[in-house]
């Protein structure tokens, strides 16, 4: 472990003037902690070297949940996963986004992980977390270690000749389906970033996960009315062990049905396919006005993954997760027909 100072901000104005670029070689600029659960994994891996840390857990204000006067909700950038998914609020109003959070991590990491560093977690890619091996994520201009190697967990979609990197946050995709928006601070002022423009593909810069500045502070995350999805949601994760394990594929399927059972509006993401969740709106804008159907599901699941390129071939590539994909979305839709999961209900606090 490098050295590094801490200190701890109590308001947003303090802590983006105490997170400045590295005063010397070898070091990264200073960071914000809150939950510290990807962070300090980071730091223990040598991947990152911040030479301060700026403890955001004072900012009390930006910690819980609040109802917006339009019938949306505005969720604390400091407030932590678990209470964000068992605030009846959430639960009542959007339950896939409770589903999706419950999916993710154990409780205990829920407990420490905020709504901001859920967000702003770095991909899981084995390579990236490898400070041996290159890596354009880790090192710009390094090489990409995961291209032509073993790479089950990575893109599909959306993929460069510099990085084939997924994002690993369940929460990202609930949120990218119910268009959050996120709202963040800087010495510039504050500006909103709708969720679909956070994050960001890989192209020719993958050490950039989002769009956010090295000094911007996310202070919340705001969610629009959604009440017309939340009787048919829902959130399907598939991965390697029934709990406790990041998505291979994860979809966050929300109908909005009309009495004549038609389809009035449609929102598709899916999860650990590419470097951000990934949405297209002509596989929406295909279930608009149709009766619900396995046919017309697959035909927006293939609509959906329409360009998908598996990493290589065989044993330890990712070829299998394209028909995963396609199978995970339809189900996914047959799930929100039936009504939604308000929880996962595999453990209690
Ligand atoms: C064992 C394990 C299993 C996991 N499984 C899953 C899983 O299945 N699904 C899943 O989605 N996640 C999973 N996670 C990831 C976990 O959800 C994230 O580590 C967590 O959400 C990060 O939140 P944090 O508050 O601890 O962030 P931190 O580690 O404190 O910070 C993460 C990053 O965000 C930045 N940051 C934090 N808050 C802000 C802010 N307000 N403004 C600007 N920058 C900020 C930090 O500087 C840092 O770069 C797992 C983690 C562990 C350790
Ligand atoms: S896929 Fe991206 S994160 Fe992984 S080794 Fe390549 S550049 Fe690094």
């Amino acid at each position: 472990m490098n050295d590094f100072s801490y200190v701890r901000a109590c308001d947003p104005d303090e802590a983006i003037g105490l997170v400045e670029p590295a005063r010397f070689p070898g070091a990264d600029s200073a960071r914000f902690v809150a939950g510290g659960t990807n962070l300090l994994d980071l730091m223990k891996e040598n991947v990152l070297r911040p030479h301060r840390l700026v403890d955001i857990n004072g900012l009390a204000r930006w910690s819980g949940i609040e109802p917006l006067p339009d019938g949306g909700l505005r969720l604390g950038a400091l407030a932590r996963n678990a209470h964000t998914a068992r605030h009846p609020l959430v639960h009542e109003r959007y339950p896939l986004l409770s589903s999706a959070i419950l999916s993710g991590a154990s409780p205990q990491v829920r407990n420490m992980a905020s709504n901001g560093g859920n967000l702003l977690q770095r991909t899981r890619c084995y390579y990236f977390y490898d400070s041996l091996v290159p890596c354009n994520k880790r090192a710009p201009g390094s090489g990409c270690s995961a291209i032509g190697q073993l790479a089950r967990q990575h893109a599909i979609l959306g993929a460069s000749e510099h990085c084939i990197a997924t994002h690993p946050s369940d929460m990202a995709v609930a949120l990218a389906a119910l268009e959050a928006v996120v709202h963040v601070r800087s010495p510039r002022g504050d500006r909103a970033i709708p969720i679909g423009d956070f994050h960001r593909l890989p192209g020719d810069r993958p050490q950039q996960d989002t769009t956010l500045e090295e000094d911007e502070l996310v202070l919340h995350i705001d969610l629009p009315p959604a009440a017309q999805y939340a009787a048919h949601s829902a959130y399907l994760k598939i991965r390697e062990r029934s709990s406790f394990a990041f998505a291979l594929v994860s979809v966050a399927a929300a109908l909005d049905l009309g009495a004549d059972g038609r389809i009035r509006s449609a929102r598709i993401a899916l999860g650990s396919v590419a470097h951000k969740p990934w949405r297209r709106r002509e596989a929406e804008e295909l279930l608009t006005g149709q009766a619900p159907g396995r046919d017309l599901f697959e035909q927006a699941a293939a609509r959906l993954l329409d360009g998908a390129r598996p990493q290589g071939s065989g044993p330890g590539h990712n070829a299998f997760k394209i028909p995963l994909a396609r199978r995970a979305v339809v189900r996914a839709l047959e799930n929100a027909v039936r009504g939604s999961v308000r929880d996962t209900g595999e453990d209690r606090p």
